[in-house]
């Protein structure tokens, strides 16, 4: 009886146009059937951009995603856009048929949900993967689908780059719209503070162009919130001249993290002295090796082989370096290779003030957890420091309100990666713990941030909300919420993100 009722729906709405659609009356159990709503959304868009389970194109995107949970979620299609215009009439079919959907660019978030949703619709950014250089060489306009490392390839043909990721399989989309923490950081700040202009699609179904002097509300409110707000199809860019980078990875034994911890601690400090150096360090467990690793990617934009602010990592005694003069998008596809794709994951961040002491917390907290986890043999637990330095948070206008920030703070995640979905819950609540650990012991210190990194965040964590954003943040960017959508059908329809 259903399916015939549903037939009947179909053959009502083959060929309609939207217009029609809206006047059909349907009970809430159709409008939001998938199939039905992915049906109909392939009779709009017969263009090989409606794909469903089983077929090549969907399936190799579905395992194109970083954390394979998400590549274990099936929705009932995925749609391809090839522009603007396509992502408003699916926004707007979406909505008129009350169908969930995410929305997926390069699909790095590690939160289950966050770019795609079991038995609804995944609008899959992929295709709006443009780079194209403007304005003489001085902007570029970037698609969300694009990634760091094709945007570094096709940008140095021109002696150019851009602040973008570190990783080169990374989205645009996400990474700019949750922050973006590139190397340019000490020189730029936050890869969103340096945005000109988005174009997006907002929950009224509107296709607005957001600068500093057009829409200046949701110029503010895109710059650190993700998803809230629409699908953003387009992002303009300043760029910037380069030459080579001198760059690479150094791997310390563990007996020296203590030299390692206060050379990353003089690096943040010193952040002014030179804006090019820039260094993170990592640590973690590697149950096939049975062993702690250490290392540090160190970074000068400027090429300076023989930088003093690098200069106290380098010469910590290390057992590897690739340290070497190369191009962005090299250093890119380094990290992107110590990167792949296909495991079960689970990440979350927390911040501190950058002291030596917030660093052995972390660590002490670390080795702990990993002498009591018991990891399968494929297992692993990864930890990076990152330090946000002075002149990175000082920059730009966005969401976090960090600009009063009078030292640098220390940029915290933790992620285990892992095969077998039998250690899901495991890993999960060796992740919370960490997480109370961290969080307890760096308090009881006196050296907590209450900010959390959204681009790190786990889904239970609340990066939009009070203490991570002050209330008046808060405030304002439910205003902006209600203009741009003020039946708040975001919250209902992407139920995988956070919301304002
Ligand atoms: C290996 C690795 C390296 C990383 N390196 C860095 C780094 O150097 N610096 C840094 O700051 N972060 C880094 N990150 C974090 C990364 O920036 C975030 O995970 C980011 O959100 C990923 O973006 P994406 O488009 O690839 O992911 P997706 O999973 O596709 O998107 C992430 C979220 O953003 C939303 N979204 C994406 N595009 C749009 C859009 N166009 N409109 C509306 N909503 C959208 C999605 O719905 C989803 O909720 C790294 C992550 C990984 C896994």
């Amino acid at each position: 009886m259903l399916w015939l009722t549903i037939l009947a729906v179909f053959a009502s709405l083959i060929g309609a146009s939207y217009a029609r659609v809206e006047q059909v009356t349907l009970t809430e159990s159709f409008i939001s059937y998938p199939g039905y709503s992915c049906y109909l959304l392939s009779r709009f868009f017969p263009n090989n951009q409606v794909h469903f389970p089983s077929s090549p194109p969907y399936t190799d995107a579905q395992s194109a995603y970083w954390s394979s949970q998400q590549s274990f979620i099936a929705p009932g299609c995925r749609f391809t856009p090839h522009g603007v215009q396509d992502v408003q009439l699916a926004v707007n079919h979406l909505l008129l048929t009350n169908t969930s959907f995410a929305i997926a660019s390069g699909g790095h978030s590690s939160n289950n949900g966050a770019s795609n949703i079991d038995a609804g619709v995944t609008i899959d950014l992929s295709r709006l993967d443009e780079v194209t250089i403007a304005e003489e060489g001085n902007a570029v306009w970037l698609g969300p689908g694009a990634r760091w490392s094709d945007i570094y390839a096709k940008l140095e043909e021109s002696g150019l780059a851009v602040s973008g990721g570190r990783v080169g399989h990374v989205g645009v989309g996400g990474y700019v719209l949750g922050g973006g923490f590139s190397w340019f950081a000490n020189e730029l700040g936050w890869t969103c503070d340096q945005v000109l202009e988005y174009e997006i699609v907002t929950p009224a179904r509107q296709i607005l162009q957001v600068s500093a002097t057009e829409n200046e509300d949701l110029f503010w409110a895109l710059k650190g919130s993700l998803g809230a707000f629409g699908v953003v199809t387009r992002i303009k860019m300043p760029t910037v001249r380069i030459g080579n980078v001198f760059g690479g990875a150094l791997t310390y034994r563990q007996e020296h993290v203590v030299d390692v911890f206060a050379a990353l601690q003089a690096l943040a400090m010193k952040a002014r002295e030179d804006l090019y150096s820039q260094a993170y360090v990592s640590f973690g467990w590697v149950q096939l090796h049975k062993r702690h690793g250490t290392s540090a990617y160190l970074m000068n934009t400027a090429g300076d082989r023989s930088s003093a602010a690098l200069a106290k990592l380098t010469s910590i005694p290390h057992v590897a370096s690739s340290l070497r003069n190369m191009t962005l998008g090299e250093s890119a596809r380094e990290i992107t290779d110590s990167n792949p794709l296909g495991f079960r994951r689970t990440k979350f961040t927390l911040t501190a003030s950058s002291t030596e002491e917030a660093m052995h917390i972390v660590h002490d907290a670390y080795l702990r957890t990993t002498a009591s986890t018991r990891f399968g043999p494929d297992d692993m637990l990864g930890v990076t420091m990152q330090p946000l330095t002075l002149p990175h948070l000082l920059k730009g206008r966005n969401i976090f309100s960090l600009r009063g920030e009078k030292s640098p703070l220390l940029l915290l995640s933790a992620e285990f990666w892992w095969s077998d979905r039998a250690y899901d819950e495991m890993y999960e609540e060796a992740a919370r713990a960490l997480h109370d650990a961290w969080g307890a012991e760096l308090q009881a210190k006196g050296l907590l941030h209450s900010w959390l990194y959204p681009n790190y965040a786990a889904s239970w964590q609340r990066p939009f909300e009070e203490p991570s954003i002050p209330q008046g943040a808060q405030e304002a960017l439910e205003s902006v919420r209600q203009k741009h959508d003020p039946e708040d059908v975001w919250r209902q329809l992407v139920p995988g993100i956070w919301h304002v």
